[in-house]
């Protein structure tokens, strides 16, 4: 399974996967179709499906260009309106990419029906707007119960599963880290290899479970009482 990041917007990154044996192509959470259709053509794919996590516009807007242009089938959270949707998605269900299985986790939070897509034998999670490298998504439209359950459900995949999260926020979360754990060498170290990444203009992304149970204060919040205290103090830390 090949994972290319297609930058979109400002800070987005709309995942292309591309199975080389079957030759099939994925997208997870176009926002925009234009980049994508063009990286795609660029090295020969053509999109047959599309898999949102989740239906805010910044991840879904690209789904009924991206369906004209390839006929693909577009997946998404049941219980969710998701444009052009072909396939409504469960806790369980699955996704295929050639002989990839991917299941879907329903990871509530930041949406109320907000899905995961967890390939077990790739070692591989599409996890949206749920978890970022050492953050978390607002809870827009769940409770800090729900988020706190969806973390640590992420977080209890293999140490070596990597996440490939669905924005560039990584810096500005790692300064928040900081600043929840001070004592936390792990985070230390981990700011200062993402600030001279940033630096170079490169991408901090995916992550891994293993790195996020060392640096990410959400998931290692003990309890939710102290998850919601953190990421309300997230909603205005300025950074
Ligand atoms: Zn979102
Ligand atoms: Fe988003």
């Amino acid at each position: 399974m090949e994972i290319v990041a297609v930058p979109a917007f400002t800070d987005n990154y709309i995942w292309l996967v591309h199975d080389r044996e079957s030759g099939e192509t994925a997208v997870v959470d176009p926002g925009d179709a234009a980049p994508v259709l063009a990286e795609a053509s660029r090295r020969g794919w053509t999109i047959g499906q599309v898999w949102n996590t989740h239906w805010h516009p910044d991840h879904t807007g690209g789904n009924v260009a991206i369906k004209q242009a390839n006929g693909a089938r577009v997946s998404g959270p049941a219980a969710e309106n998701i444009p052009a949707s072909d396939v409504a998605l469960k806790e369980g269900d699955e996704v295929r990419l050639g002989r990839h299985v991917g299941r879907v986790m329903e990871v509530p939070g930041h949406t109320s029906g907000h899905i995961a897509l967890v390939f077990d034998e790739d070692g591989v999670a599409f996890v949206g707007d749920t978890l970022f490298a050492m953050g978390c998504g607002r809870l827009f439209e769940g409770s800090p119960e729900q988020m706190y359950r969806s973390l640590q459900r992420l977080a209890a995949l293999p140490g070596d599963t990597r996440l490939y999260c669905a924005h560039e926020y990584t810096l500005a979360n790692a300064r928040f880290a900081a600043h929840a754990e001070p004592e936390n060498r792990a985070i230390a170290d981990r700011l200062a290899e993402v600030a001279a990444l940033r630096d170079a203009g490169q991408i901090t992304l995916p992550t891994t479970v293993a790195q996020e149970r060392e640096t990410n204060p959400f998931v290692r919040s003990t309890n939710v009482e102290e998850f919601a205290r953190r990421r309300a103090a997230k909603d205005s830390f300025g950074s």
